[in-house]
């Protein structure tokens, strides 16, 4: 036990992801529970230099479980990166007499995180807040259902005009280094062709396919590419490429872009934010620090924040073959 903390402050940095104002409020709320006081730091790390705290009471985040963003704003701080700023970051906190900081972010933020713990044996937790889904040590991240379900509705509607028009649709959505949003969004919304950055099938094979797709007699098709497939050919040279070669498609690209990461948290991110926050400030009160509170098999779990960051999220094979079935 921490019998010393008596003071928790919390922040959100780096991209914002739904969920990451329901998890400040079960932090806020959870330490209020447990008789601790709570600060929040406003534009994350850059708010720790600047000093941008404010006390709040379980009050203060009334109504914001269902608000996409971060109430609490994100920066990205350059000052935090260089010894001075995080002296400067460490002073305030000192000031304030916070005795533990949580985290919610993606592996940057928890990189910033684990420097400031070393140097100052200051107590961090972390709490995974990215639409990627690509930490290591959660099987899900906050924003990231919300994500899916967002690229899913959208891929419905561009569905609707791909059939009304017999055409053929590259539709690309976020992840330059992790499939996981490309792979589920694509299963849910049907995709003929799913691109990841985990696994390269090459051009022919996307030919093959879009040739079959035609001579079964589909009236639409949708390609899914993650920004960070490997290809070699960004989207639009992609659906060049394929006019090139199958001239019998009209084909159109859609970038999906920021509104993957805006809009409410759905109820599966809610609950895993609320889950989270609880668990971040009874791990702070049982004296854990310098870790990142996940979810395995719907059970919370605690990893050391080097391993977060530093270990691997593999995406799941079985959704290839899935996809391979399914897109006949
Ligand atoms: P996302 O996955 O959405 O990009 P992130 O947390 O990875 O989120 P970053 O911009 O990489 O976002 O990191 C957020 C902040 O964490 C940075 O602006 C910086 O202040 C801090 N940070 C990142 N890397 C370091 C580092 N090596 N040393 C100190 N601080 C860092």
């Amino acid at each position: 036990m921490n019998e010393t903390l008596k003071r928790i402050a919390v922040l959100t940095s780096g991209g914002d992801s739904p969920g990451m104002n329901a998890a400040v409020r079960a932090v806020v709320r959870s330490s209020m529970f447990y008789g601790l006081e709570c600060f929040v730091v406003y534009q994350g790390y850059q708010g720790l230099i600047d000093g941008n705290f404010e006390k709040f009471t379980a009050r203060s985040v009334n109504n914001i479980i269902n608000k996409g963003g971060t109430i609490l704003r994100s920066a990205r701080s350059l000052e935090f990166r260089t010894p001075e700023g995080r002296k400067k970051a460490f002073a305030n906190l000192q000031n304030n007499q916070i005795d533990a900081l949580v985290v919610i972010g993606g592996d940057g933020s928890f990189t910033g995180a684990m420097i400031f713990q070393e140097e100052f044996k200051f107590p961090v937790i972390g709490i995974p807040g990215t639409i990627d889904n690509d930490i290591f040590g959660t099987q899900y991240t906050l924003g990231y259902d919300t994500a899916i379900n967002t690229v899913v509705e959208v891929i419905d509607k561009i569905r609707d005009t791909a059939s009304s028009h017999n055409r053929l649709f590259f539709v690309e959505v976020m992840g330059r280094d992790a499939g996981h949003i490309a792979l589920n969004s694509g299963i849910g919304a049907g995709a003929e062709e799913i691109l990841i950055p985990e696994e390269n099938r090459g051009l022919e094979q996307l030919l093959e396919s879009l040739k079959n797709s035609e001579k079964s007699g589909k009236s639409s098709s949708i390609v899914v590419v993650a920004e960070g497939d490997k290809t070699g050919k960004n989207v639009f040279e992609l659906a060049s490429y394929v006019e090139q070669n199958l001239p019998y498609y009209e084909v159109r690209v859609s970038v999906l872009g920021h509104m993957q990461r805006g809009g409410a948290p759905s109820c599966f991110d809610r609950v895993l934010a609320s889950r989270m926050g609880v668990h971040a400030v009874e791990s702070l009160k049982s004296g854990k620090s310098n870790v990142m509170v996940g979810v395995m098999n719907d059970q919370m779990q605690l990893t050391p924040l080097e391993k977060a960051i530093k270990g691997k999220s593999e995406i799941n094979q079985n959704l290839l073959r899935v996809t391979d079935i399914l897109s006949i």
